[in-house]
């Protein structure tokens, strides 16, 4: 029977094709949230072409939301003829700026030498149209299905979400019964099945100190001495200590398989404004820093965040006159979907059919949109599969192979006739 349902793909190619170069033409820039509506309405009217239902949700009130940028998400769902579980394929619409370095137009989807082209192509709207075209093979091949499909196209992921997934999830989207089976096609490579992401700590730590003259350094308190104190603290201590946890977690690349620390920015005293006129002299009262902090399965949050703020104690109680203080900026657990969960099973058995060997599992170093399905819609049965190569993501000349989308769209039909029809093999 897949015989015919991978034949139903093959005869969809250059469909497959032209869906993809045009996404990408719709330049959905983030920030600020160019094209948004377009894209998503362009998403919307295609899908009710093949009779699916198509519902508009503009996430007001979340950030970056105004009448110039709507946070515009489009969700489609397509009922079968009885009742039945509902997988949904969920991606982004939103890209990152194209930035310099192009030998193409970014915005013009241009196809050539076995590749799609263009800011986006990958990650991740290659992989929306690959699940588009999934959906419509299968629903021509097995048009009695049970159960129903819902395909989305979302905003924001590359800013967190709030106004995609995290606004739908609030509103009852992502959760049970409408949905049961998650699939998020992010560029992961096609024979390879992502569980899930390691966890992310965000902070901001000021510290204090007290303003005066420039030419008399010791009449004030210099906050940005007080934070190298922090920062050699940091390398004595903490990212060695950071260095010697691995996890279990399958996580690629290998070098995200210990807990990390980027140091995101430093700031202190007055701005770099002043040019090209020159600063006053001042000591810096204030030296904010902002930490990205990735941690592992075997790790919690509490203990995360008491590594860093023993440290700061400890300098308080050290230290002269040294006084801080600590924000969170974000939170997000990690996640791991068990490999013998539905749909991990059902995309594997996909993988194993087109690609005749295992699927590797990865989890991913940084997050993406399965935290809000999981954690606000409590769905877990939920993972990324997806064509293209991660590594191309943001970067200049970002492409698709058609060759991987076709694969991939072959392996998502697999999978929805695994978890719709629960056929096992063809
Ligand atoms: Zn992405």
């Amino acid at each position: 029977m897949n015989e015919r349902l991978l034949k139903a793909v093959d005869d969809r190619v250059d469909d497959l094709v032209a869906l993809t170069a045009d996404l990408i033409s719709f330049p959905t820039i983030n920030p600020p949230g160019e094209a948004y509506r377009p894209c998503a309405e362009y998403v919307g009217a295609r899908l009710k072409k093949r009779g699916f239902g198509i519902e508009f949700i503009r996430a007001e009130g979340t950030p970056g939301d105004t009448d110039r940028y709507p946070r515009v998400n489009v969700v489609a769902r397509f009922d079968g003829r009885s009742a039945g579980a509902c997988v949904h394929f969920n991606s982004h619409i939103d890209v990152v700026e194209a930035g310099d370095g192009w030998t193409v137009d970014p915005f013009a989807g241009i196809v050539r030498d076995g590749k799609v082209y263009g800011r986006g192509a990958c990650d991740m709207k290659g992989g929306l149209a690959a699940s588009i075209i999934a959906a419509e093979a299968f629903m021509e091949v097995f048009p009695d299905f049970p159960g129903a499909i819902e395909i989305s196209g979302t905003v924001d992921e590359e800013s967190g979400g709030f106004g995609g997934v995290a606004h739908l999830a609030k509103s009852g989207y992502f959760s049970a019964p409408k949905v049961d089976h998650v699939i998020i096609p992010e560029p992961l490579n096609k024979d390879r099945i992502c569980l899930g992401h390691r966890g992310v700590w965000w902070a901001e730590i000021e510290t204090k100190g007290e303003i005066a003259h420039g030419s008399m350094p010791f009449l004030g308190d210099n906050a940005v001495r007080h934070m190298g104190a922090v920062l050699q603290a940091f390398e004595d201590e903490l990212f060695p200590a950071l260095d010697r946890k691995m996890t279990r977690m399958p996580v690629v690349p290998e070098g995200a398989k210990r807990s990390t620390m980027n140091i995101n920015s430093i700031h202190g005293g007055q701005t770099e404004d002043f040019r090209p006129g020159l600063p006053s002299p001042n000591v810096p009262d204030s030296c904010r820093l902002t930490i990205d902090r990735r941690f592992l399965l075997e790790e919690d949050l509490a203990t995360v965040k008491s590594e860093v703020t023993d440290i700061l104690e400890r300098l308080k109680r050290e230290r002269r006159k040294f006084d801080y203080e600590i924000r969170d900026l974000m939170e997000v657990l990690p996640l791991m979907t068990e490999r013998d969960a539905p749909v991990v099973k059902a995309v594997a058995q996909g993988i194993m059919e087109i690609f005749d060997r295992e699927p590797d599992y990865v989890i991913s170093p940084g997050t993406y949109d399965q935290k809000h399905i999981a954690r606000i819609g409590h769905i877990y049965d939920c993972i990324a599969y997806g064509p293209g190569i991660l590594d191309l993501a943001h970067r200049p000349d970002e492409w698709v192979g058609i060759s991987d989308m076709v694969e991939s769209a072959k392996v998502m039909a697999i999978g929805l006739n695994v978890l719709l029809r629960g056929t096992v093999s063809g």
